[in-house]
């Protein structure tokens, strides 16, 4: 173990400790990381942040959080879980044969029918089951053709990075050292996590939305970053897949939109805002869209871009409707399609109340922010 594994090891030991299993795709991922948070020290131009240690967590749980060790160390921790859970939703998705019908083969696979044997009926389920690995509960699925194999892997990826992005978040916008300080609060960001009740609950949703919106705009650059026009991948699949920034944006999108899915059983409900130290996952999910189009628009104006946004914006809408059909049909839960309007939405009164509380808090974030925070 590097010292570096050794002080994260220490101190996760309580959630499951270091994830030491050999998995390609966790290498792969640490070292993409890493680099990542070198990317975001340079976006802190107010000041320097703590050194930031990452890893992944032995615990099959649906989670991650991002801590401090002390003033100086700053952790984020990622359940391999997460990465089980993801993997086995979005191969399950494409493992049909009438869904996404514009990705690879879609004739090549043989699900066709809702086939929910041993499924869990929703994500609670799950997370209490918990255990992906090895579970004799589940039906394991993988698509049949290699292109749409390839594609959920790849969304898996986007997923995990929109989970880390948005844990750094937490720590470059000064959250943790917020709360740290003003609540004298250990900041932890589990999904599952009871609300810390020395902290209002809409302080709480408010840096999430924060940390939320920072990640999409990490992930829009990251996304536009994967694509390129012109580029020459030997391997079909992969050229397909990176070519335009359009469909670059819109992977990422719905990777972002079907994690944001997953913590919530999608009922659009206000009970949720008593429970959860996020808003409910319909606000965020139209709160990812609404920022992805802002972001893109500024990109356009700043970089001569000229990616489509009434293109993208109808798009994504499409592969949001998409999203919640595979859910439906993977999960057997009927979804409420009515709260897939733009009205509908935009009224959500908790899309409101987290945005005063965001200008209620911002100036106190300030002081403790290593970054310049969002107006
Ligand atoms: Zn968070």
């Amino acid at each position: 173990m590097t010292q570096e594994e050794s002080i994260f090891n220490d101190f996760t030991v309580n959630h499951g400790g270091l994830f030491t299993t050999q998995d390609i795709m966790v290498t792969h991922l640490r070292h993409y990381f890493s680099r990542s948070i070198e990317w975001n020290k340079e976006k802190c131009i107010v000041k320097r942040p703590p050194h930031i240690i990452f890893n992944f967590i032995d615990n099959v749980q649906f989670g991650a959080f991002a801590d401090l060790k002390n003033k100086d160390y700053a952790i984020i921790g990622l359940y391999i879980g997460t990465k089980y859970l993801l993997t086995d939703i979005f191969n399950r998705m494409l493992s049909y044969n009438n869904l996404f019908l514009d990705i690879g083969d879609a004739s090549k696979e043989i699900l066709s029918e809702p086939s929910i044997r041993n499924f869990y009926t929703n994500t609670t389920d799950l997370f209490e089951f918990g255990n992906l690995k090895q579970n004799e509960y589940y039906d394991y699925f993988q698509p049949i053709d290699e292109t749409r194999h390839f594609f959920a892997s790849h969304l898996t990826k986007l997923s995990l990075t929109f989970i880390f992005e948005h844990e750094i978040s937490h720590i470059i916008n000064g959250h943790i050292h917020y709360i740290k300080t003003i609540f004298d609060k250990s900041f932890t960001d589990n999904y599952n996590a009871e609300l810390p009740l020395k902290v209002p609950l809409r302080t709480y949703q408010a840096l999430e939305m924060d940390a939320d919106c920072s990640a999409v705009n990490s992930c829009t650059i990251i996304a536009i970053n994967n694509s390129n026009p012109n580029n020459d991948y030997p391997d079909k699949a992969m050229k397909n897949l990176f070519t335009s920034r359009e469909g670059a944006l819109l992977d990422m999108f719905l990777a972002i939109y079907m994690t944001l899915r997953l913590m919530g059983d999608g009922r659009y409900r206000l009970e949720y805002v008593n429970h959860d130290v996020h808003a409910p996952n319909r606000v965020r999910q139209v709160q990812i869209m609404t920022t992805l189009i802002e972001y893109v628009d500024y990109l356009n104006k700043e970089h001569n871009l000229n990616i489509s946004l009434p293109y993208l914006e109808a798009k994504m809408y499409e592969r949001a409707r998409e999203c919640e059909r595979a859910y439906e049909v993977i999960t057997g839960n009927t979804i409420n399609f009515d709260a897939f309007n733009k009205e509908y939405y935009a009224e959500h009164p908790l899309a409101g109340i987290t945005l005063e509380s965001w200008k209620k808090i911002r100036p106190d974030l300030m002081e403790f922010s290593f970054t310049n925070l969002a107006p």
